[in-house]
Parts: C-alpha cells; sequence; structure tokens
C-alpha cells in the first residue's frame, strides 16, 4: 500500500465537526400537533438565522422549527467553515450577474458578516471564530496574472487585498506547489457544527420549539395559513419558512433551481509541533487554490488540517442518500493532492472523511422566493459560500413572508430568480460537460474550451 493509502486506512467515515463530544442531544421529536405564527422546515444555518432574526424582531412571534434528522446534519454541519462576507460567491461572480447594484449588495455583506459575528458574541456561542483571512493561492505561472487581476478586482471594490509574490506566499504557508498569493483579510473561519449547535440553543432560549427528527411530509394552505404534515403529527401556521437547501421540497419553483452537488472532504489527525512549524502558518488564514477544480483548507481549534473540495460529484435525479457521503475514489485523489501540496507532512494521517450536499444555482449565489400566495418562502442556493450568506438569507425569506420594506427585497439578487436547470436527463448531462470542461481548462493553462464560452455568454459559467 503506497504511504497516501495508507494515511486513510484508519479514517472514520464521518462528519468530523459532527462527531464532537459537544453534540447536544436529541431536542425531541413532534409528537402531537402543533400550531404556530411561523413554522421553519429545516435546522440549518438558513432555518436557525431565521428563527434567531424572527424573534429578535417580534419577540412575541410563536415559532415551531423542524428539522427531519439532527441540527447541522445538512450542508451546515458538515463543510468547510469559512466565513466569507460575500453574498455572491465572489465579487467577480457578483460583477457577472449583478453589475449594477454590486456596490449595494457589498454594503449588505458588510452589514450582514457584522450581525454574523455580533450575534456570535451576544449569544456566547463558542464558534471557534478565528479573524485569519483567506489565501487565494496559484499554482502554475499561468495563474499568477490572475491572481493580479483577482487583487486588482478586490481593491476597485473597496476590499482589503494583498498581492504575494512566491515567497512572500511560502512565508505564509509553506508549500512548493505555491507560485504567489492574494491575501484578503477580512474573512474568518469557524466550527460550523458549534455554531449551528449554539444558534440552536439560543433560539431555544428565546423560545422556539425545535423539533428534530420531524421531517415535513407535505405542505399545503389551510385557511388563512398552512399545514405542515409530517409522519407523526401537523403544525399549523401562519406562515412557512423553507430552509431546506439542496434537499427535496414541495414546492416545485424552489426544485427546478437548485441542485445538489456533492464535495468531499478530509481531516487530518492533529499535527504536532514540528509538523505545524514545517508549514509556517503562523497566522493560520483559510486558504485555496485559484483553479476551478480547487481544494479548501485550514486548521482547526487543535490544528488538524480539514483538506476539502476538487470533485463535484452530482447523482441523477438532484438524488441525496446517505450512501453519498463517503465516496472512496474522491478520497484517494484528496490524500494525493494533499501530500503533493505538503510533502513535508508525509506519515500524517487522516482521521475522518465525509461528503455533502452544496445547492448550487446556475448562477451560483442564492435563490429566494415566495409561494401559496405568500405564505411560504425560501432562500437556498449560496453554493460553496453559504455560512454567512445563511444569515442573510434567512433574513430575506422573512422579509418576503412579513412583506416588509426592506433594501435588500429590491435587489435584483432577491427579486429576479436564477435560470432554472434543464430537466433531466438534460440536467446530468449539462453539468457532466461543464465539470469536463472546467477540468479541461486547468489543464489547459485556464483556456476555457467551447462549451464553457458558451455557458460564459449566456451567464451561466463557472468560475472559482
Ligand atoms: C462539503 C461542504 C463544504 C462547504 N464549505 C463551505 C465553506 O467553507 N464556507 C461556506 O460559506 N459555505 C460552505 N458550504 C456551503 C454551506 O455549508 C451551505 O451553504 C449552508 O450550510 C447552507 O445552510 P442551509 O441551512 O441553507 O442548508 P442545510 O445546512 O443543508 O440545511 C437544510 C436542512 O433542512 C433539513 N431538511 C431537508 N428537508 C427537510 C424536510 N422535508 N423536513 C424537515 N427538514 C428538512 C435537512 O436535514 C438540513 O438539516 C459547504 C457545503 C458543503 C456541503
Amino acid at each position: 500500500m503506497d504511504s497516501h493509502r495508507r494515511a486513510l486506512s484508519d479514517t472514520q467515515p464521518a462528519c468530523f465537526w459532527l462527531d464532537q463530544d459537544e453534540r447536544p442531544p436529541v431536542a425531541g421529536s413532534l409528537e402531537d400537533d402543533d400550531e404556530a405564527d411561523l413554522v421553519i422546515v429545516g435546522g440549518g444555518f438558513t432555518g436557525l438565522w431565521a428563527a434567531l432574526q424572527a424573534k429578535e424582531a417580534l419577540p412575541d412571534r410563536d415559532i415551531v422549527l423542524l428539522e427531519a434528522g439532527r441540527i447541522a446534519d445538512g450542508a451546515s454541519g458538515r463543510n468547510g467553515g469559512f466565513a466569507d462576507p460575500s453574498l455572491t460567491h465572489g465579487l467577480a461572480n457578483g460583477l457577472s450577474h449583478f453589475p449594477n447594484e454590486m456596490a449595494a449588495i457589498q454594503t449588505l455583506a458588510a452589514e450582514n458578516y457584522r450581525g454574523f459575528a455580533d450575534s456570535i458574541d451576544r449569544y456566547g456561542i463558542d464558534a471557534r471564530m478565528e479573524s485569519t483571512g483567506t489565501l487565494d493561492v496559484a499554482t502554475a505561472e499561468y495563474q499568477v496574472e490572475g491572481l493580479r487581476e483577482y487583487h486588482d478586482l478586490n481593491t476597485d471594490h473597496g476590499e482589503r487585498s494583498f498581492l504575494l509574490g512566491q515567497e512572500a506566499a511560502r512565508a505564509e504557508l509553506n508549500s512548493p506547489t505555491y507560485m504567489g498569493a492574494v491575501f484578503r483579510p477580512d474573512t474568518a473561519i469557524v466550527d460550523p457544527a458549534r455554531l449551528a449547535w449554539g444558534l440552536s440553543r439560543a433560539v431555544r432560549d428565546l423560545g422556539v420549539r425545535v423539533y428534530e427528527q420531524t421531517p415535513m411530509n407535505t405542505l399545503s394552505r389551510r385557511g388563512p395559513g398552512i399545514e405542515v404534515r409530517t409522519p407523526t403529527g401537523r403544525v399549523r401556521g401562519r406562515k412557512c419558512l423553507l430552509a431546506t437547501n439542496a434537499f427535496k421540497t414541495p414546492v416545485r419553483r424552489m426544485q427546478r433551481v437548485t441542485v445538489p452537488i456533492w464535495d468531499y472532504v478530509l481531516m487530518t489527525e492533529p499535527l504536532g509541533d514540528e509538523q505545524l512549524a514545517s508549514l509556517g502558518w503562523a497566522n493560520r488564514q483559510g486558504a485555496g487554490e485559484e483553479t476551478n477544480q480547487f481544494h479548501y483548507y485550514r486548521l482547526t481549534a487543535d490544528n488538524r488540517i480539514l483538506w476539502g473540495g476538487y470533485d463535484a460529484i452530482y447523482h441523477f435525479g438532484s438524488d441525496i442518500r446517505p450512501s453519498y457521503e463517503q465516496r472512496g475514489a474522491s478520497f484517494e485523489g484528496l490524500s494525493d493532492r494533499f501530500f503533493a501540496t505538503f510533502p513535508q507532512l508525509e506519515g500524517l494521517r487522516f482521521s475522518h472523511s465525509w461528503g455533502g450536499p452544496i445547492a448550487s444555482t446556475t448562477r451560483f449565489c442564492l435563490d429566494a422566493g415566495s409561494s401559496h400566495g405568500g405564505r411560504v418562502a425560501w432562500a437556498a442556493g449560496y453554493t460553496g459560500l453559504g455560512v454567512v450568506a445563511s444569515r442573510f438569507g434567512g433574513q430575506v425569506a422573512l422579509g418576503l413572508l412579513d412583506q416588509l420594506d426592506r433594501p435588500e427585497l429590491k435587489l435584483e439578487l432577491v427579486r429576479k430568480r436564477p435560470f432554472p436547470w434543464p430537466p433531466e436527463p438534460i440536467r446530468s448531462l449539462v453539468i457532466k460537460m461543464t465539470q469536463r470542461g472546467l477540468a479541461r481548462a486547468d489543464r489547459n493553462e485556464g483556456r476555457r474550451g467551447p462549451w464553457l464560452r458558451l455557458l460564459d455568454q449566456l451567464g451561466l459559467g463557472f468560475d472559482s
């Protein structure tokens, strides 16, 4: 067995974040009928932030939150924990879709990020938030020019950004593959599961009734409100907020716009002092590459390295199953490229492996909308940057339900829905062609082939 496979030989097939002793006991499931002013479906970040903001705005509002599994079982407990203020999956993607309102979006993004950090503080949530900033690294000569353009774009739009040459980049984090980097200081890393658990405690303290292991089976109109049926009871409400992200819902208009793309992650065992010293990494930044297929990586509080990304796997019919959470081929590829990036860590082992569904739209950021005559609203589809944007999503969906006159509800980002994904089997074909096109572009020094260029022209092109 070669050393990279050996590094995977004792790996637990489980999500590190959810595998911590601090995981709270099950909150209890719905055992009888209930009713509330607002029924929130989904116990990830969108649902939890929506519950928190709904209570903060109107403390007397009666709220029930239903979660099919356990809090943070979805993407919220399985992600990289990169807390980036962007609401548009990065500045470049935002500018390509919303060129005329990017300044307004950035103002709201900064406000949302402050609200994110303030709430963590105010409710005493042990989210292990570290304001480390992010290193976007170039690993090939052709990417260095791209870094410069990226840095200029950031500074032109008022974002703090530092361009680092090869030596400076390696001084921050020592990889022989680095040719340069952009350092963006205004981002953070968090422990996502602890964040979700803390939010769940905060909303329960404010009076929200949280039912776990209580899936919504159906959603229908009932009198002037709605009714949600679960296997064990019904919940009637005046309004319903769907925070189900990549998962299927009964609202077809929501369904057509997001697809689950599976993303895979490895966690190493804790690094010893010498291993850590071999990396430098004194400033503990989150890091990621500039390629289309990229890895994201960061340290944890106990100095493990989380190493994820690269493969983006789609299953026919937008299918989601627990068996998709493990994928040997993806973990082997991740392991090989981990040791290519950090050869000095040869011998280190991976303790955990897992995957999760990323909800992606054709514009790679928020989809919000309402149905059932305004009684149901949703926010979903943040693609790979939803840790912070989901707080904004919760706020938007609440605003739609409450018909508020707020600036964010006037944005195209909210009012204009993403172009829907085509139905199967064309959906699978389009996703496969796009994935192949992106991999090919990475092999061809970033040159995008005809398929990606066509998507770019249609405003549907992905660029990391
Ligand atoms: C591997 C991975 C890495 C990522 N890395 C990052 C990152 O580093 N930074 C970043 O910003 N973003 C990242 N993301 C994206 C981010 O995690 C998500 O955008 C964010 O967590 C979305 O939160 P959510 O609450 O909308 O969705 P989810 O967390 O998926 O929550 C939806 C919840 O709804 C529940 N549900 C579904 N159907 C029903 C039903 N019928 N009844 C009741 N409950 C239901 C599910 O069980 C689930 O708990 C990553 C995602 C993945 C998968």
